[in-house]
């Protein structure tokens, strides 16, 4: 039914994966290893405020797991001042509302530059907070944080509604016009990258916003407000809130003034959010977990497909979203993959994430550590083939050895759920067909992909898949300008590209009449 076509290598994607995983080089810039911890209270109004109730909590290091500082805890007092500060900002006249659009774009742009200035700063607090490596904070969060800015810079003057010819005498427009103040929900494996998907869209339409960071990993969110502040956002455009989810993140959530809630976590945590929104009939856009499949032909470059799958589940410590968790392999290369993907596990170097030799840091806290050894336990029990790893690494930190299971089948529990660790599942395949029915055989939809030459197979393949995103030949290729979302229960929305800008807008048509000469 196929017939092979050869497709190109995709060198551009194989380039920007090394980027994304990039070993040390001599050239390459050196973290701060012990940055200094300059803002740890909420930002409201362009102002360090303490929370209401005087509460701190601590964040952790996760490598070591001593305590970073100790961080002002917001609750819904704080949540109910913030939001008076960003309705204030949103007034008609005030500052922001007067602003041309072309302004809010210099401030954008002025707000990356801020951000590359302090470029090295940001990747190192990244990586002390959350346990990423160092070049990966650099290489992929930070640059794409940048990126980011400055794409939606350049949509602010640019969000343009029609001229409709409606029936009779009559001139009518449609105005994109912003919603109004926003909440934004983010969490703790991406912390500057889902701030800048946040803010970059909701800032260009014009909106304002308060936003709740993850409680895990707070300290970039706090230092690019100050950058905000810096590159001269009115007070109340942006305001900033560390704090818990079931206190702050649910006062977002529920606030009867805030007109529409961005939320990127769990799915489990999604769906109390949309009950919460559903109170004021906030508009809501979802951006939750997955369970995505990665589909490896036999006619794919085989060394390479071992490489990038083991990179679509590996990066970030396994803490993504759209980690390629489902590795389906065709029966006639599934035993040489199995073999090579456990050699490649073991040899993936685990440690400090400040050492640049290292591909792997630890998971961001003990909870999701301990969540993870739970799935490998379920694995082993469930009598899949264990063949790396298996256990925690140490008992300082929250390593997870890079763990690979074969023979597993869809039933088990590690084949079903989203383990977001260090733990890939392989499993076999014999028929095109099969496969994307067992593909799409999952309640998640938020990404999938496949690795073939032939490009028959690509297209019927990813045309098939029931997912947000599809790889051919690559994963975890992200950019500013593609949109990113969920089918079925990773969501609903789009971040990024044109797509995100929609979330922000609300679209008014202006009906004027026309007198007729004689009438
Ligand atoms: P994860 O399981 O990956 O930690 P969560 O969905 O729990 O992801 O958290 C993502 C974000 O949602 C965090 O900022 C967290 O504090 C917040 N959050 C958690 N529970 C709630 C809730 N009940 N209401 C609003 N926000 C919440």
């Amino acid at each position: 039914m196929f017939a092979v076509k050869r497709m190109l290598r995709p060198s551009r994607a194989a380039a920007l994966a090394r980027i994304w995983r990039s070993a040390s080089t001599a050239a390459a810039p050196q973290p701060i290893v012990t940055p200094d911890i300059h803002f740890n209270k909420l930002f409201i109004n362009n102002e360090w405020v303490d929370a209401q109730s005087g509460k701190t909590f601590p964040t952790i290091n996760p490598a070591t797991e001593d305590v970073i500082t100790d961080v002002a805890e917001a609750d819904k007092a704080d949540v109910d001042i913030a939001y008076n500060a960003a309705n204030e900002a949103f007034r008609l006249g005030s500052p922001w509302r007067t602003m041309d659009a072309s302004e809010r774009g210099r401030l954008l742009n002025k707000l990356a530059d801020l951000i590359e200035r302090d470029q090295v700063y940001l990747a190192s607090l990244e990586t002390l907070d959350n346990g990423k490596p160092f070049n990966v904070a650099l290489g992929a969060d930070v640059a794409l944080t940048i990126k980011c800015y400055r794409y939606y810079a350049g949509w602010t003057d640019k969000i343009e509604g029609k001229t409709i010819p409606i029936d009779g005498n009559f001139f009518a427009y449609t105005r994109h016009e912003p919603v109004g103040v926003c909440g934004q929900i983010i969490p703790w494996n991406f912390p500057l990258l889902m701030q800048a998907w946040k803010l970059g869209p909701a800032l260009a339409a014009g909106c304002t916003v308060v936003m709740k960071v993850a409680e895990q990993t707070p300290l970039t969110a706090l230092y690019i407000s100050n950058l905000i502040k810096e590159a001269g956002f009115p007070p109340g455009v942006v305001n900033v809130l560390p704090g818990y989810g079931p206190t702050a993140g649910a006062a977002v959530a529920s606030h009867p003034g805030i007109e529409k809630v961005a939320f990127t976590g769990s799915t489990e945590v999604g769906k109390i959010i949309q009950s919460a929104a559903a109170d004021n009939i906030k508009k809501v856009t979802l951006e939750l977990g997955g369970k995505s499949p990665n589909i490896v032909m036999a006619d794919c470059d085989f060394d390479y497909a071992v490489e990038q799958s083991h990179f679509a589940l590996f990066f970030n410590m396994g803490q993504c979203c759209c980690a390629g968790s489902r590795t389906f392999v065709e029966d006639s290369i599934y035993d040489d993959f199995l073999e090579k993907a456990a050699a490649r596990a073991k040899a993936r170097t685990v440690g400090s994430p400040f050492d640049a030799s290292n591909e792997q840091g630890p998971q961001v806290d003990k909870e999701q550590m301990d969540k993870i050894l739970g799935y490998i336990d379920s694995g082993k029990s469930e009598g899949a083939k264990l063949v790396s790893g298996g256990a925690r690494m140490g008992d300082k930190g929250f390593y997870v050895e890079p763990t690979v299971f074969g023979d597993v089948t869809d039933n088990m529990k590690i084949a079903k759920e989203e383990i977001f660790g260090p733990v890939q599942q392989i499993m076999r395949f014999s028929q095109i067909d099969e496969v994307i029915e067992r593909a799409n055989n999952n309640m998640y939809g938020l990404a999938a992909s496949v690795f073939t030459k032939d490009i028959d197979k690509a297209l019927y393949i990813s045309n098939s898949m029931r997912a947000g995103t599809v790889y051919v030949n690559c994963y975890d290729i992200f950019a500013a300008q593609a949109p990113f979302g969920g089918y079925k229960a990773s969501g609903s929305g789009r971040e990024l590209g044109e797509y995100a800008i929609d979330n922000y807008t609300e679209v008014k048509s202006v009906i004027i009449k026309i007198p007729q000469k004689n009438t």
